[in-house]
């Protein structure tokens, strides 16, 4: 399949579809330039994952790449405590649990049963205050299964010369408003 979904990217379509082109456009650049103080806090706290410096647990797998086929999504987790059969997605701080956060774990939870692991429960922690948010499996949850489902066929049939945003609150606070041809709110004025 060549239209792969990069898991990270399901939350940026849902903020705004055309954030995904600058999000690539841009990925591989010095982020600094591009990305809020509130985004490079929670990279950190990545880092620390993405490098393994977390946990020398031998049950705990950390930062290991995964892959779909069934939904065309590849990332990588964040952790796994296998004696638990649980998966944990962490955040610096979480205020509210986005639709966004519970797809990303559905994305991993998806690919990580293809690759034959055995996932009883979903957990998303905010690192900040120390809060666990126990999220349903997929199938106890029919509802947000089915908005899974209808926003990975979305962003595979998302045309992005026709786009338009609409909501003029989300430009004044994305990172790529200087960026964007899209823009409501360009240079700190309404357009
Ligand atoms: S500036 Fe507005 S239209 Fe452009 S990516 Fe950001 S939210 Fe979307």
């Amino acid at each position: 399949m060549d239209d792969l979904i990069i898991i990270s990217n399901l939350n940026d379509f849902i903020f705004c579809p055309a954030s995904i082109y600058f999000h690539k456009l841009y990925g591989s650049e010095d982020t600094i330039m591009y990305q809020s103080k509130a985004q490079l806090d929670g990279t950190k706290a990545h880092e620390k994952i993405d490098n393994g410096t977390y946990s020398t647990r031998k049950n705990i797998l950390m930062a290991i790449d995964v892959y779909s086929e069934k939904y065309g999504v590849i990332g990588k987790i964040d952790m796994y405590d296998e004696n638990k059969k649980l998966l944990v997605e962490r955040k610096k701080h979480v205020n509210k649990i986005y639709d966004g956060y519970v797809f990303q774990l559905y994305a991993q939870y998806f690919a990580m049963l293809e690759m034959g692991y055995i996932i009883n429960s979903l957990e998303i922690r905010s690192l900040d205050d120390n809060k666990k948010y126990k999220i349903a499996l997929p199938n106890e949850d029919d509802a947000m299964f089915k908005k899974f489902e209808n926003l990975i066929s979305e962003i595979r049939t998302f045309d992005l010369e026709n786009y338009n945003q609409d909501n003029i609150e989300k430009c004044k606070h994305c990172i790529y408003e200087d960026a964007c041809d899209r823009s409501l709110y360009r240079g700190g004025v309404e357009c």
